[in-house]
This record gives structure tokens, C-alpha cells and sequence, in this order.
């Protein structure tokens, strides 16, 4: 075994593998770009070394200077994470090149399988089953339409070098495929730098179902069961379980022989993952009928891996590092088995509401459920970042990712709610409610998963920042009157609209949420209660409210009002009000009256970047007229592809800016005189 390695990556993939070779005896070694010196992965490790600026092409993937490092600490082998590096093999080449053990496949196994098109055929010739498709090398526009035509619509165009879900097009008819086809080409080209593409047969009520395999170098090769990774948006996972609901044990080891199978075919080594797009042609009553075909092979360690270590109870970090290190793979296939449910939740910065677009800021708050971290328990949270940390423009949006397993399905969904709710995070718009919301979606709940399953429960999912309960108000008011007890400089009553009748004296709190107007009169009856009228819409709910604080469990107050007891923390975050209880969060700004003076109004005509980003294409040029909502221009930004719509009907007055051209937030990205001006 190794005495010292280094790790390639950052964030929570860097201190996960950070953690089990701490536990292994096995010294680390971390780099960091420049926005990265006080990161999480730095501390998690022993040694650091600092390898440049903060854009990836500058550090994270300037492979020499990885090396450099290597060599210059000792270290004998590169963990290379998932994402950056690790499906690169130049870089595992260069590794053995200078005799450093890369942890990860042969450069040979990577190159087989990093173009989708090219692995398609070696699969075909393994017998591996394929979705109906075009994986030809000719890529003449009018053959591949002529291909589309042939398989069927609805067709699905990838990149070929695609990854990450980028640089994919789902076509439903012949008129649309040039310009899906187009822009396939256009961000296969931008983001990979191949813009050769394949064509597929759109699996209809399609599920991802992906094997791990395990491959040592004495020729052994085991499957550890499946994970379903249905649940996505922009073909991106969002929710990931294991095993996959409805799998027969018949499926589930034809799905691993044939993975096995893929992973044999290009001589594969260490850990990895075989990709199906499994096919519901009975519907979701019939998981029996489900028909399962190769989409793609991971040559790396998944992003959901802990699902895997959580129903096998194995550290899959140690298999690699044992794998890398010579020796055989610690079980055999008829030595595993599988154990209960598990699910994985990732925790994004990004805004569901506006199309998942990711987030940046400061976690100003980030308090988390009782948990382990990077280990197998019942609850596991993994992440890079701590309270206080941010979440910058340079690398993806992960905040962190929750796991939990339980006995059954139903126990793991009902551990993963109730840890969603224990999981408050203020200061960067994050997916977190959101999940909750997907759990609790009958669909989910009752595992009927296809990819199109947050399309199909959209609107439950979306557009639910409703009223708060009267409860929720309660909790606001309740914050705000046991902050005034703390000032006991500040005498609120007689504040304000503050007033005194028979002897009560009375005080109005204003909230807003969203658009939306909430009031409420605080009336103080008695010595420790007070009487609540809230306001909200056509309604109003009066009643006596009750609190104190420290009711233990984690959270900060206990609140009695209108018949309902509930618990709940709130974190202040400016005029903002966090309120979280165990039922969800609730958002309310509270309202001072001379705030809002200096309020202006959005500025018309004007188009900014919503965050620092590339200019990947304009979509107009000066002169055009331009309808509302029409795309105008594509921005590429923490690994997504963002479009900018016009606002308005309008002309183009000017481009700022050029494709290829790096912009700050907030940026004009061109202007537009609209229609109405
Ligand atoms: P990436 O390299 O971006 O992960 P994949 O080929 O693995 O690309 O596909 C990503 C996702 O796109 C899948 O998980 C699935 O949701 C969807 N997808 C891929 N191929 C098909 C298909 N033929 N039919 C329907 N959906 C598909
Ligand atoms: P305590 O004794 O619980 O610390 P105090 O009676 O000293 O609280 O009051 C501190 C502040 O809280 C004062 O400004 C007072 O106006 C306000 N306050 C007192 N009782 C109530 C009540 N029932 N509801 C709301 N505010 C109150
Ligand atoms: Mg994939």
C-alpha cells in the first residue's frame, strides 16, 4: 500500500478521499488554486501545494504542475477525483510516464470509452445491448437527418465527447433536427472541442439505472449491484438510490454481467461505471417488462457513489487505492450482497424557481442534521465547505451531498425528508426545499421514476414560495419579540404605530413574502403571552401565542399558536427572516417602512450577465427586431449553459461584448430598445 498520495480535486471529493486514507494509515496531499487556499480540502489534508489561479485551465487541470507536486511531496500515486482530470488519459499516460501510480483505469480503458460514439461500437462487438441508434464517423448533416429519420423520432442528439449532460439535444420532429443539430455541434465544439455527435432512438419513460463495477489486474471483475439515477433536470442527476425500486434479482445480475461484460471488453481496472437507459414500455406497474441498454461507461468514481457504500456497507475509496496498489479486489461476486435502501440528495447553489440556474454567495448559514461524513450511517452528509465558506463562480455548484439508508424505501424517504428539513442553508440560493418537495411528490414516493419525473410533478414542484401558515408568522413574531427582550434598551411599544387602548398596548409587524403582504398585530394581554392577529390574502387568523426557547433537538424555539405546536430556527439575514421548521422554510422579509425610499425600479431595455461567466454565442445581431422572451444570448457559467431572453419586445441597438469573451456579473451583455419606449 501507498505511504503518502496526492489528491487532484477539491471539494467534497477531495476530503472524501482525503478521510478513508487517513483511516488507511496513507498520508495526503491537496492542491489548491488560488480561490481555494483557506478551502476545506486544503485542511482535510496533510500537505498542500499551491498550483495557480482560480479558472480550472489554470490549476486543476495543468496536469504538469500536478506532477510537479507529486514529485516534489513524495507522493507515489494521484487520486484524480471525479470531473477534472479523471477521464483524462493523457494525464494518467503522463502519471505513469513518470512512474506515479494514477488511481484510476489504464489510459488504454479511458480513451475506449471516453467518446460515446466510438465505445457504442466496441459494445456492439462485446454484445452489450445499445438504444437503436447512428455511432458512425461520418457526421454530413444530411446523413445524420437521413439517421434521425430512419430510427424514429423522437431522436436524442450527444455530443460524442459530451459529458455532464451538456451538449444534448432531444428532437421530436424533422422540422426542428437542423438547428437542434446546430447547436448540438456548437456546444460540442465549445465545451469538449470535438463536435462529432451521435443519434439515438428517445427512450420512451426512460430510467437510468448505472452498474458499479470493480475490475483488479489479476483479471477479477465483479458488479456491486445498481443505482437508479432517474431523477434529473438538464440531464443532470438530482436524486440517486440504491438499489433501484422494482429491479427484479434476475435483471439486476443480467444488468451486472453485462456491465461486467462492457468493463472486460477494454480491459478495465479499478473502480467504474456502466450506464443504462432502461426502457418502461408497460408502464411504471410493470418494472418486470423493463428492457435496459448500454448508454455510456464512467471511467472514474461517481459523484453517487455513496449509495453504493451505503447498501454494501464497503468503502469504495479503499478498493480503489487496494486496486491501484496491486492487490486483489477484497471480495469476490457471490461474497456480496446487498443491504436495505439508500438515497442520495444533491445539495446545489442553484435557483430551481429560474430554471436551476446556478448560485453564487456566502453560506452565512449552513447548519446540518445530526450526521457522518464520509462514511457509511444512516444519515452521511459529505462536503467541501463549512458555514462562512462560498460558493464561487470557478467550479460547480455543489454545496454538499446528504445520504441516508434505512431498512426499506419508505424508511430512507422518510430519513431523507426529515434530514432535509434539519438542513438550514442561509445566504445562497440552494435546491434544498425544492427536494423536499420531490421526496413528498407521489411520484417519487411511490417509485413510479422516469427522467421526465420533475417535468411530470411540475407543478407541485415549482412556484410553491405560497402564503406562509399562520404558524410560520407566529415563529417570525415570536423571533422578533424575543430579540426586543434581549435589547431590553430598544422599548418597541412605544415605537412606531405603537399604541395603548384599555389598557393593552398593540403593535403592527410588517412582513413581505415574495409579493405578497403579510400583517400582523401583536397585542401584549399578560405578562409572557401575547394575542396574534395575522393577516395574510382574504384571511386573518387571531389567537393567544406562546413561546420559549431551547426546546432541544436542534432547534432554537418552541412556538404555540392557533391550536398548533411547532418547532422551528430562524436565522436573520439582513430584513430577511429564515424560518425553518420541521414542515419547511419559509422566507419573510420584514418590512420597515422607510426602507424602501431608494427602491428603483429594474431598468428596461438592459440585458446583464447573471453571473461571471463566457459568452458562448449570440443568437441576434444589431438591427434585429426580437420578440419577448426569445433567446438572445447564450452565457456558459459553472458548468451550464444559460440563455438570455429578451424581457420585451424590441430591437437590438448593440452586442457588447464577443462570442468567447469572459464577462463579470452583472455585465450588459447588449442592448436593446424595447417595442414600448
Ligand atoms: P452524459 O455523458 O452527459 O452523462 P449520457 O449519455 O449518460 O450523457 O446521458 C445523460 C442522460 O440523458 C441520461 O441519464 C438520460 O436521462 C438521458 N438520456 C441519454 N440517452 C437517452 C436516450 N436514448 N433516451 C432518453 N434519454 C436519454
Ligand atoms: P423578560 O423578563 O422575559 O426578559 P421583559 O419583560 O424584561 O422580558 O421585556 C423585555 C422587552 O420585551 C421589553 O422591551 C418589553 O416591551 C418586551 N416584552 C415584554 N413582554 C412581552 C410580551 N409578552 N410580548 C412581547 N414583548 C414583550
Ligand atoms: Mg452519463
Amino acid at each position: 500500500m501507498f505511504d503518502k498520495i496526492l489528491i487532484a480535486n477539491r471539494g467534497e471529493i477531495a476530503c472524501r478521499v482525503a478521510a478513508t486514507a487517513r483511516r488507511l494509515g496513507i498520508r495526503t496531499v491537496a492542491v489548491y488554486s488560488d480561490a481555494d487556499a483557506h478551502a476545506r480540502h486544503v485542511a482535510a489534508c496533510d500537505e498542500a501545494v499551491a498550483i495557480g489561479g482560480a479558472a480550472p485551465k489554470d490549476s486543476y487541470l495543468r496536469w504538469e504542475r500536478i506532477i510537479d507536486a507529486a514529485r516534489a511531496t513524495g507522493a507515489q500515486a494521484i487520486h484524480p477525483g471525479y470531473g477534472f482530470l479523471s477521464e483524462n488519459e493523457a494525464f494518467a499516460q503522463a502519471c505513469a510516464d513518470a512512474g506515479l501510480v494514477f488511481i484510476g483505469p489504464p489510459p488504454s480503458a479511458i480513451a475506449a470509452m471516453g467518446l460515446k460514439a466510438e465505445s457504442k461500437r466496441l459494445m456492439e462487438a462485446a454484445g452489450v445491448p445499445l438504444v437503436p441508434g447512428y455511432h458512425g464517423v461520418d457526421q454530413d448533416p444530411r446523413l445524420l437527418r437521413a439517421e434521425a429519420e430512419r430510427i424514429g423520432y423522437p431522436v436524442l442528439i450527444k455530443a460524442s465527447a459530451g459529458g455532464g449532460g451538456k451538449g444534448m439535444r432531444r428532437v421530436d420532429a424533422p422540422e426542428a433536427f437542423d438547428e437542434a443539430l446546430a447547436a448540438c455541434q456548437r456546444e460540442a465544439l465549445n465545451s469538449f472541442g470535438d463536435a462529432a455527435v451521435l443519434i439515438e432512438k428517445y427512450v420512451q419513460r426512460p430510467r437510468h439505472i448505472e452498474i458499479q463495477i470493480f475490475a483488479d489486474t489479476h483479471g477479477h471483475a465483479v458488479y456491486l449491484f445498481e443505482r437508479d439515477c432517474s431523477v434529473q433536470r438538464r440531464h443532470q442527476k438530482v436524486l440517486e438510490e440504491a438499489p433501484a425500486p422494482g429491479l427484479t434479482p434476475e435483471q439486476r445480475q443480467q444488468m451486472g454481467l453485462a456491465a461486467v461484460a462492457a468493463a472486460r471488453a477494454v480491459g478495465y481496472v479499478g473502480a467504474g461505471t456502466v450506464e443504462f437507459i432502461v426502457e418502461q414500455p408497460l408502464g411504471y406497474d410493470h418494472p418486470e417488462a423493463m428492457r435496459f441498454y448500454f448508454m455510456e461507461m464512467n471511467t472514474r468514481l461517481q459523484v453517487e457513489h455513496p449509495v453504493t457504500e451505503a447498501i454494501t456497507g464497503l468503502d469504495l475509496v479503499e478498493w480503489q487505492l487496494r486496486v491501484a496498489a496491486g492487490e486483489p479486489l477484497p471480495l469476490q461476486q457471490h461474497e456480496l450482497a446487498l443491504h436495505g435502501h439508500a438515497i442520495e440528495a444533491r445539495i446545489c447553489a442553484e435557483d430551481p424557481e429560474r430554471g436551476f440556474l446556478p448560485a453564487t454567495g456566502t453560506l452565512h448559514v449552513l447548519r446540518t442534521p445530526p450526521h457522518r461524513a464520509f462514511e457509511v450511517g444512516d444519515v452521511r452528509l459529505d462536503a467541501g465547505v463549512a458555514e462562512g465558506d462560498t460558493i464561487s463562480p470557478h467550479y460547480d455548484s455543489t454545496i454538499a451531498k446528504l445520504i441516508v439508508r434505512g431498512e426499506s424505501r419508505a424508511q430512507a424517504l422518510a430519513r431523507l425528508d426529515q434530514a432535509l428539513a434539519r438542513l438550514h442553508i442561509v445566504g445562497v440560493a440552494n435546491n434544498v426545499a425544492f427536494l423536499r418537495r420531490v421526496v413528498q411528490s407521489p411520484s417519487f414516493a411511490q417509485a413510479r421514476l422516469d427522467t421526465a419525473l420533475i417535468e411530470r410533478e411540475a407543478d407541485r414542484l415549482f412556484g410553491q414560495a405560497a402564503l406562509p401558515t399562520p404558524a410560520a408568522v407566529a415563529v417570525a413574531v415570536a423571533h422578533t419579540l424575543q430579540g426586543w427582550r434581549q435589547r431590553t434598551d430598544a422599548d418597541p411599544w412605544s415605537a412606531g404605530d405603537g399604541y395603548a387602548s384599555h389598557g393593552q398596548r398593540s403593535r403592527r409587524l410588517d412582513f413581505l413574502v415574495g409579493e405578497q403582504a403579510v400583517s400582523a398585530r401583536v397585542t401584549w394581554r399578560r405578562r409572557g403571552t401575547v394575542w396574534l392577529q395575522v393577516a395574510q390574502g382574504d384571511g386573518a387568523t387571531d389567537a393567544e401565542l406562546c413561546w420559549h426557547t431551547d426546546p432541544g433537538g436542534g432547534w432554537a424555539l418552541a412556538v404555540a399558536y392557533a391550536g398548533l405546536q411547532t418547532r422551528a430556527t430562524v436565522h436573520a439575514w439582513g430584513e430577511r427572516l429564515h424560518i425553518f421548521t420541521p414542515q419547511g422554510e419559509h422566507v419573510l422579509l420584514a418590512q420597515d417602512p422607510l426602507a424602501h425610499a431608494g427602491d428603483t425600479a429594474t431598468e428596461g431595455g438592459r440585458l446583464t450577465a447573471p453571473m461571471p461567466g463566457k459568452v458562448v454565442a449570440f443568437l441576434v445581431q444589431a438591427g434585429d427586431a426580437v420578440k419577448v422572451g426569445q433567446p438572445l444570448a447564450v452565457l456558459e457559467a459553472m458548468k451550464m449553459e444559460h440563455t438570455i431572453a429578451a424581457p420585451a419586445d424590441g430591437v437590438v441597438e448593440e452586442l457588447l461584448y464577443a462570442p468567447g469573451d469572459q464577462v463579470t456579473e452583472g455585465a450588459e451583455l447588449l442592448r436593446l430598445r424595447s417595442a414600448s419606449a
